[in-house]
């Protein structure tokens, strides 16, 4: 069953230059229970169309187009407010810094607490149930002595896990998980990974991963989009997207982690275009080493190429 659907996105920023299109008709689906990662460099537009999606953009940012359709409704319809009964309650973000997600002068409890009573209107006793459930969820061990304690007191893992158990206690449909790995060491992140796979099978969630890490997604994933410069240039399953990759920017990203490996690094030449580059054609074209003449004048639609969508003059 389909839960979010964006479609035909278009968002730029207004910069001290004018007007600049930083996401380019990005359409994208999630079924329940299902994890949809969106990867790519830096600077893609990961983040930029996930969080149109709770209407978290900076002020200078504007949707041109688009719709984003939550249950059947238009998410860029709703007013502030209405916005405010679904980030957190349906919709929940687990950000990328555990470190900072977290108000360090109230207590775990207090903070649980807090999302508990204003999201599903309980209070008292049965809140602090639900907390405490919440807390075990995730594995965090004496939950019932850790709603005491104060965020310093817990590690950059155990404040992630935390922020995964308020959207459990809210009984968020959809998680959208941005770079939720990045500031935590290599054990703890798979730990994370691993308690994010629980809940989404457990309690049927959906999942919006937000990584630059394939590794990852190979292990999380049922559908991967792959962003560069603010478009999706292919969207495959993951079986699909590992075992026969399309775009040549998916394989250069495939061959990074391959080389990694066998010890020996390989990047990708070259940088991602920024929001303010003037782009002609293809814009993975200056790094591209199947580069064709079209590739330089025209920019390739995203169309079926077997069981994926690409984005690429090679399958004209
Ligand atoms: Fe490379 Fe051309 Fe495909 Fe762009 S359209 S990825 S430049 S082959």
């Amino acid at each position: 069953m389909k839960i979010l659907e964006v479609k035909n996105l278009n968002i730029g920023f207004n910069l001290s230059d004018g007007f600049r299109q930083a996401i380019y008709d990005v359409n994208f689906s999630l079924e329940k229970g299902e994890t949809l990662a969106i990867v790519g460099e830096s600077g893609c537009g990961k983040t930029v169309s996930t969080m149109s999606i709770l209407q978290l953009l900076p002020p200078s940012a504007e949707i041109k187009s688009g719709e984003i359709i939550y249950n059947g409704e238009n998410l860029l319809s709703f007013s502030g407010k209405q916005m405010q009964k679904i980030r957190g309650k349906k919709i929940a973000l687990i950000p990328q810094d555990p470190m900072t997600s977290l108000n360090p002068l109230y207590t775990i409890g207090n903070q649980l607490l807090e999302v508990i009573e204003l999201h599903q209107g309980l209070k008292g006793k049965e809140a602090v149930e639900v907390a405490i459930k919440a807390l075990e969820r995730v594995k965090i061990p004496d939950a019932k002595e850790k709603m005491k304690a104060y965020p310093h007191e817990f590690s950059g893992g155990m404040k992630q896990r935390v922020i995964i158990a308020m959207a459990l206690a809210c009984n968020a449909e959809i998680i959208i998980a941005d770079e939720p790995t990045t500031a935590l060491d290599v054990t703890v992140q798979a730990q994370i990974m691993e308690i994010l796979r629980e809940i989404k099978e457990k309690y049927n969630i959906s999942i919006i991963l937000i990584t630059h890490d394939l590794g990852i997604v190979a292990q999380n994933a049922d559908k991967i989009a792959v962003m560069y410069a603010g478009r999706i240039v292919e969207y495959a399953s993951d079986k699909q997207l590992f075992n026969a990759p399309k775009h040549p920017y998916t394989k250069a990203l495939l061959n990074v982690i391959l080389d990694i490996n066998t010890d020996t690094v390989q990047t990708i030449e070259g940088h991602p275009p920024s929001i303010t580059d003037d782009i002609s054609g293809c814009p993975f074209h200056p790094r591209c080493k199947d580069c064709m003449e079209v590739c330089t004048q025209k920019d390739p639609c995203l169309k079926p190429v077997g069981a994926s969508m690409v984005a690429c003059h090679l399958y004209d």
